[in-house]
């Protein structure tokens, strides 16, 4: 098999940010996002790894100190929005005032300029393909929130499954979409989140390969309350409880089976943007 080097990436957000929870009622509970993003960043140095962290604007305001940790041990920092909202639920005139926002907590806190994009929910749907203009006006120069599967969030089915080139906003952008396996005809995802933890890792190692044997990278995304597993039990609607909370306990070693079995390191290395 040709060695090939994928992209790891971190939507980094604390534990009750994706979880479709109004911002206005975050402040009730506790936060953990520094004491799994150290956990996170030990495993990655134990792995000698670099990733690409897509930091939450709520977040990097809150907690810049972590943030600039991350930037200081060698990762890329990214941008996953401000308020983990839907960009279709958004206009394009919230998007950028937030995008702007997320932006700016990212870069005061690590003092680097930010160079890529992850939508919350992968929310770039045909529905708000808009956002891609905007991000390509604010000076991101890639983006990987598109998500060639049909889910009840997300999702543009027949998009294309590898990296490619795109005008946005009069600029030049690389989108890199989350990876999925082909399999009899359907785009089954593999890359990450609960998708690792419902699966055998033997499937997410199954499509790793089949992905790298074609020539080409894929994209692994995941979450530090993932690796946190004792983050707090709250009460949510059944179709988010059932893969948010599934099989915790395993996601720690699997990433560190992973991280062995395969080649990473941050996506703009990947996809040669600067
Ligand atoms: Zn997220």
């Amino acid at each position: 098999m040709p060695d090939i080097t994928n992209a790891l990436t971190i939507d980094f957000e604390d534990w009750y940010q994706g979880l479709e929870i109004p911002p206005s009622e975050w402040g009730k509970f506790e936060s953990r996002i520094v004491g799994a993003g150290q956990r996170l960043l030990r495993i990655l140095g134990d792995a000698n790894v670099k990733a690409t962290f897509f930091v939450l604007g709520a977040v990097a305001e809150r907690h810049p100190e972590i943030v600039r940790e991350i930037g200081a041990a060698g990762h890329e920092l990214g941008t996953h929005g401000y308020s983990h909202t839907l960009i279709y639920n958004q206009s394009p005139e919230v998007f950028r005032e937030e995008m702007k926002r997320a932006l700016g907590a990212v870069e005061q806190a690590a003092g680097v300029r930010v160079l890529g994009h992850r939508a919350p929910f992968f929310s770039i749907t045909k529905k708000s393909l808009w956002a891609l203009d905007i991000l390509g006006d604010l000076g991101v120069r890639y983006d990987s929130s598109i998500f060639p599967v049909m889910n009840y969030r997300y999702g543009i089915e027949d998009a294309p499954r590898w990296p490619y080139d795109l005008v946005a906003g009069g600029h030049e952008m690389r989108e890199f979409p989350i990876s999925t396996w082909r399999v009899l005809g359907k785009n089954v995802p593999i890359a990450g989140g609960a998708y690792f933890r419902i699966f055998p890792y033997l499937v997410t190692r199954t499509g790793f390969r089949s992905i790298n044997r074609t020539g080409r990278p894929a994209v692994f995304y995941l979450h530090p309350w993932e690796i946190d597993p004792q983050h707090p039990r709250i009460d949510l609607p059944r179709r988010i409880a059932t893969t948010h909370y599934f099989n915790l306990k395993a996601t720690e070693g699997r990433l560190v089976r992973l991280l062995r079995d395969f080649h990473f390191a941050p996506m703009k290395e990947i996809i040669n943007v600067s």
